[in-house]
């Protein structure tokens, strides 16, 4: 009994180096609408208003665009549009700047500037 256990010998020869123009894209899985998880429309909140200068001295305000570790939110998650956003991110430093809002989580610990809210 003799059986050739096999090593799967690759048979390469005869074409070598083919017209390699064929690219065919799988479909990309993409997810499309049925979360329920944001209820929320992508409506930058500041359109909404109709604001146009949004306002550094105004901490209650743009506390809902930083994180609990006072980073600011990206606009994915907050649905500003990207003009607010810019405007938001200018007035977010400028309140930090003038200590109205935290740089890092060590200085909500330290100021507390987020009193924690249920
Ligand atoms: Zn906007």
């Amino acid at each position: 009994m003799s059986e050739a256990t096999g090593q799967p010998a690759p048979q390469a020869s005869g074409e070598t180096g083919g017209p390699s123009g064929r690219q065919e894209r799988p479909p990309a899985p993409r997810r499309r609408g049925g979360g329920g998880r944001f209820g929320r429309r992508r409506v930058c909140s500041f359109c909404v208003d109709k604001v146009v200068a949004i306002d550094y001295k105004e901490p209650s305000r743009l506390r809902r665009f930083i994180s609990d570790r006072g980073k600011i939110e990206p606009r994915r998650k907050t649905g500003t549009c990207a003009r607010h956003q810019r405007m938001l991110t200018e007035a977010l430093k400028r309140a930090r700047h003038l200590a109205l809002l935290p740089f890092t989580a060590q200085h909500i610990h330290l100021s507390g500037v987020f009193p924690t809210r249920g």
